[in-house]
């Protein structure tokens, strides 16, 4: 069993209690230990003001991207080993893939973007000169800055490698030191990734700590320089929320929670067209890959009452084809690994069982574990694919408030256009929902309907098909966020995202003044504005 430490002011810690214990998602057997008794938390965030951000803040932005260039090229030299790690916690190759190779993707475009827009300054400039005085001696300009403080980010478990880059990206290219805490059950690929790009001296020391294993008492210690990014469940959202010394102190803080995403089958699209089979196609995606363990997985299937039939038997015959088992054995074709652990197989198996007092399994049994035998998964954590089908979807509400973080989603019958966008705004806040038609009428109501409780619309029709980049795909060019249960935060948004790290201060005075402090060096390009509005 490997013991996975922290990194905390320049050295590695390994923990002095009992820890946690992480077993393989397929055998069970325990193979690794987590812990973070006996860290100095306060001493980390010390350090990581007084020895990274000052360092970083040194650099000019194209500089810091430059940085980033070079922390995904050391992950990517070992992608083999990143994903046999992914394996143990029940990762498929794909499901790997989406989140080792699309957080060093994510890393890699905001170093595109830096050393494309940024300017070889320290601040940004934001907007035009606001005239504030009759003879115009006297204006207005805003500039941002980056804090300087740590920005800490606390990640869920599903994301391991992606939680951590998409949120390290913007924070080091801002310019502020970073502490990283992933979530305990897949905290060996987080840490394997901080080891390799520690080792490979990259980064500035003091710019990127770890803490494998609980937070301790580092929240009571974040003041109104430091930014903390949470992503998880909203239960524990929630409780960060009112944490006193952040309430105390207005620490910055953002938060993505978890979320009923629901995608709405248009009432044009027939059965066997290809945006119909379009549909089939990216909900069971959806619903298994990574085991649906997706924080923007499809989790209500709006469909117009006439097609509730035909689509429940296309997702059934789909999600059939689905082979359930052990993603690390290549000689049989696996498209569904196990949940992360068998405490998630039980939580999951709750929630279906809420689900059931108003919807009835159309698909899968939850009770069923006979997976993988040949490779010892009597003990692994499986659940298989579970379609549900709401008795009365306009008078059902659990299927609006329960999360089960797994291959689970239910299909919810609409009679028309009205009754499907209160259905999706029931869902009261989530990260992503799509649309699939080519009716404009019905998209244009939807879209506007539905903008408010989301962060990202994905209006599907068959010229973007081919090309799509699918619902539960975030792109790092595009907000990442939602409101109300999702949590009321933002990420990414390309160059948007650098400015969670950094205040925005206004600058009043003589508008030459004022120029001359807000002109970037020579050899910078006029992008500086543009990048930061
Ligand atoms: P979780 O149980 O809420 O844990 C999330 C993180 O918070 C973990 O690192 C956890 O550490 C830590 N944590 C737990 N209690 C804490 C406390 N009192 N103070 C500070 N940190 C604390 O969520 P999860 O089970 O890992 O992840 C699944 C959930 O995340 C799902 O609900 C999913 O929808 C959501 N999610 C959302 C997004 C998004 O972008 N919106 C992305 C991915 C996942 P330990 O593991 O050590 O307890």
């Amino acid at each position: 069993m490997i013991q996975l430490n922290s990194y905390a002011c320049g050295q590695w810690h390994q923990g002095t209690g009992q820890g946690r214990v992480l077993h393989h998602a397929v055998t069970g057997e325990p193979i690794a230990r987590v812990d973070s008794t006996g860290l100095d938390f306060a001493a980390m965030l010390e350090h990581g003001r007084q020895v990274g951000s000052p360092v970083l803040r040194a650099m000019h932005m194209r500089e810091r991207a430059a940085l980033l260039r070079k922390v995904a090229q050391v992950l990517n030299e070992h992608l083999p080993e990143l994903y046999e790690i992914a394996f143990t916690y029940g990762a498929t190759k794909k499901d790997a893939w989406v989140d080792i190779e699309g957080g060093i993707a994510a890393i890699a475009v905001y170093s595109s973007l830096g050393r494309r827009h940024l300017p070889e300054s320290n601040f940004l400039v934001d907007g035009e000169v606001d005239r504030l005085s009759k003879e115009g001696t006297f204006v207005g300009r805003h500039i941002r800055v980056p804090l300087e403080g740590v920005a800490v980010q606390i990640n869920a478990f599903n994301f391991p490698s992606w939680g951590m880059l998409e949120k390290l990206g913007p924070s080091l290219l801002a310019g502020m030191a970073t502490i990283v805490k992933p979530a305990t059950p897949t905290a060996w690929l987080t840490v394997r990734m901080v080891e390799l790009i520690i080792e490979s001296g990259v980064l500035p020391e003091g710019s990127l700590q770890l803490i494998a294993g609980s937070v301790g008492d580092l929240l009571d210690h974040l003041t109104c320089q430091d930014v903390l990014a949470f992503t998880g469940s909203a239960k524990t959202g929630c409780q960060i929320r009112g944490h006193a010394n952040l309430i105390a102190n207005a620490v910055r803080i953002n938060i993505e929670a978890d979320s009923l995403n629901a995608a709405v089958l248009g009432p044009d699209v027939v059965p066997g067209s290809p945006l119909f089979d379009r549909f089939i196609k990216e909900v069971a995606s959806e619903m298994t890959v990574k085991a649906g363990q997706k924080c923007t997985a499809i989790r209500r299937i709006l469909v117009p009452r006439e097609r509730e039939p035909a689509v429940i038997e296309a997702l059934k015959s789909r999600l059939a084809g689905t082979a359930v088992g052990n993603p690390g054995n290549s000689e049989v074709k696996v498209r569904m690994g196990p949940l992360v652990d068998r405490g998630a197989v039980e939580t999951a198996r709750q929630g279906i069982a809420r689900l059931q007092q108003e919807a009835e399994i159309v698909s899968g049994d939850p009770q069923r574990s006979e997976f993988a035998a040949e490779d010892g998964g009597k003990e692994g954590a499986f659940l298989e694919p579970i379609l549900l089908r709401a008795n009365d979807p306009a008078n059902a509400t659990l299927v609006h408030e329960v999360e089960v973080f797994g291959p689970v989603a239910t299909v919810l019958a609409y009679d028309d256009t009205a009754g499907a966008l209160s259905l999706v705004r029931k869902g009261g806040g989530s990260l992503v929902a799509s649309a699939f038609s080519e009716d404009g009428a019905f998209i244009r109501d939807l879209t506007f309907a539905i903008a408010p409780f989301h962060g990202r619309l994905l209006l599907m029709n068959e010229k973007a098909a081919s090309e799509s980049t699918g619902h539960g795909i975030v792109m790092p060019q595009l907000v990442h966020g939602g409101p109300g249960r999702a949590g009321g935060g933002e990420e990414l948004g390309g160059l948007r995202g650098i400015h969670h790290y950094m205040q925005r201060v206004a600058l009043q005075g003589d508008p030459e003044r004022l120029e001359r402090l807000c002109t970037p060096p020579a050899s910078t390009p006029p992008a500086n504005t543009a990048a930061a509005k």
